[in-house]
């Protein structure tokens, strides 16, 4: 028996044959052509059926899942449709006189490596998406696909093994012949992994170069909830797994059961657990969630992947979208926090040599006020529909605050000047995700309406480790207990002053440190919606007056 390690998707068990995928990129017919008017048509034709097939995937996807999961398809159309990837290929077919096959591939390797060497996680998660494209058009072009050859090779369960999947592959699997993915590489948030969670396929991502060609056809077993990948496991392996599958049915049972309960500890403690999102079109996932409302919209990604500012218009109706929907709950607008790994040329900013310390957050929005009145004035529009309340990002001192507010101040006047509608409930708060801005949170708690912690950067900034380093990841430590105190020391300025405070970055939705942030008050946890149920159990299993000495002993 083989165990192999990697990152689960989901908490599942499957049993099944191991099948190699071979890669539809091998073996891409390569020649120079004769005839440029045929292969400029074989070219429109291969890109409009995979438009088409795109759309089918999109309504199907659509019908089984929902909007945010088909809207892979749509982006997927969008990438086939753009002009310069359409005159990348031409211009290899026309000037390099290469077939169209060998076209595709080329611009597509271009715009893939393109894309896997940005620093926006986002971003780089993308390149996948140029290689399902490709993939889809490949499939057109070539007269027998790896792909129809692959399916009739498989002729039990199969557990497939890949360098890395094209969503559309795993959402045109066939649940009858495959019952489980293993890929050497890949992300546990890319889109093929968002479509497997929601098919309930069992996926283990970043296994590394360890399948070897002679496992083909052998008995392998997944434990997704694991990462674990068992290559001809023995019997006793079997029952174990065989018992773990019993567990994890009950366990996501008992979870779906917790919805529309309170989040309250066995002594009576109440905490409210919200969602982050990044768009609108995660809603639906915020709503099946049961999410009691949306603690951090990190706004600044729609300012991203795209070549000029949304106006005060888009943005509007994309604030309008999300709080309409909320019915009334919270939602908490962080303002643009541009800069550092989340750019986009049309900012032109300058080149740092230190762009985490740099030209970002409220920085770039005091600098040009312009951009933040627009977002302002949105984002006040729309709290006429809903409960929102805005958040300023990276500050470090009570000048920033002040001035922040100042030009709250005016948008608001402006606005009753226009008579345009909005509501006087706007709650004002910060991030607090700096060591200065916690150290004055005596200060700053006086200013503003709330605070919420965003550990990820109080954690890089406290450490002095980049939290985008993967050398330095190993020691990148969000339970340092110099974060912890920092923690605790913004709770208690916070409620010295009256106002609520909450978590938003990633240690939010960490178990193991649920009753640790209820044993120092904390009044608000946000975090991805898929962790909302697991955090909510935890928190009904506390009793915060039982271990709190006990954690305190340890950080202080
Ligand atoms: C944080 O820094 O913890 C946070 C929530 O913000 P972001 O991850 O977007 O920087
Ligand atoms: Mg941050």
């Amino acid at each position: 028996m083989v165990i192999l390690k990697g990152k689960g998707i989901g908490e599942n068990i499957s049993f099944g044959t191991l099948f190699i995928n071979k890669k539809i990129f091998d073996n891409i017919p390569k020649y120079f052509y004769e005839n440029l008017e045929l292969e400029k048509s074989r070219l429109e034709k291969a890109l409009d059926s995979a438009i088409k097939e795109n759309l089918d995937m999109y309504k199907k996807t659509l019908e089984i899942g929902g909007k945010a999961d088909a809207e892979i398809f749509e982006v997927h159309n969008m990438m086939i449709k753009d002009n310069d990837y359409k005159l990348s290929i031409l211009s290899i077919i026309e000037n390099e006189k290469y077939n169209c096959e060998y076209a595709v591939y080329k611009a597509s390797k271009k715009f893939h490596e393109m894309f896997l060497n940005l620093e926006d996680e986002y971003m780089r998660n993308r390149a996948a998406d140029v290689k399902d494209i490709c993939f889809s058009i490949l499939k057109y072009l070539k007269s027998e696909t790896d792909e129809k050859k692959k399916e009739s090779q498989i002729d039990s369960k199969a557990i497939v093994f890949s360098d890395d999947l094209m969503p559309s592959e795993v959402s045109n699997a066939d649940k009858n012949l495959i019952s489980g993915y293993v890929l050497s590489g890949g992300s546990d948030c890319s889109h093929a992994a968002i479509l497997a969670r929601l098919s309930n396929i069992p996926m283990v991502v970043g296994v590394g170069d360890h399948i070897k060609p002679e496992y083909e056809g052998m008995d392998v077993a997944i434990d997704s909830g694991e990462g674990k990948v068992y290559i001809s496991p023995d019997t006793d392996t079997v029952k174990m797994l065989q018992k773990k599958e019993k567990l994890y049915s009950k366990k996501h049972e008992a979870l779906d059961n917790l919805k529309g309960k309170e989040n309250i500890t066995l002594d009576g403690y109440k905490v409210n657990i919200y969602a982050n999102i990044n768009n609108d079109h995660q809603m639906d996932e915020v709503l099946k969630s049961d999410a009691d409302g949306i603690g951090l919209f990190r706004s600044e990604f729609l300012y991203l992947n795209r070549n000029s500012y949304p106006d005060e218009e888009e943005q509007f109706e994309t604030y309008k979208k999300i709080v309409e929907r909320m019915g009334g709950n919270k939602v908490v607008i962080r303002t643009l926090d541009i800069g550092s790994d989340k750019s986009e040329k049309y900012f032109e900013f300058p080149e740092e040599t230190n762009p985490a310390m740099g030209y970002r957050g409220v920085r770039v929005c005091l600098d040009r006020p312009e951009i933040l009145i627009t977002q302002l004035r949105a984002i006040y529009r729309a709290s006429n529909y809903g409960n929102i309340s805005i958040m300023f990002p990276m500050i470090i001192s009570e000048k920033e605050v002040k001035a922040l507010k100042d030009i709250a101040a005016k948008v608001r006047r402006d606005l009753k000047k226009e008579n345009i509608p909005f509501s006087e409930n706007v709650e004002i708060g910060i991030m607090v995700e700096t060591p200065a801005a916690a150290l004055i949170s005596d200060i700053l708690a006086s200013e503003v309406d709330f605070f919420s912690i965003g550990t990820n950067d109080l954690t890089q900034y406290t450490l002095a480790i980049d939290r985008q380093n993967s050398k330095a990841n190993q020691f990148f430590d969000s339970h340092h207990k110099a974060v912890l105190r920092m923690i605790k020391l913004i709770i208690d300025n916070a409620h010295k002053q009256g106002i609520w405070v909450g978590i938003c970055g990633e240690i939010a939705s960490d178990e193991s440190l649920t009753e640790a942030f209820l044993a120092m008050g904390v009044d608000e946890l946000s975090m991805p919606s898929s962790c909302i149920l697991k955090i909510r159990k935890k928190v009904l299993e506390t009793n915060v007056g039982k271990v709190k000495n006990k954690i305190f002993k340890k950080i202080f």
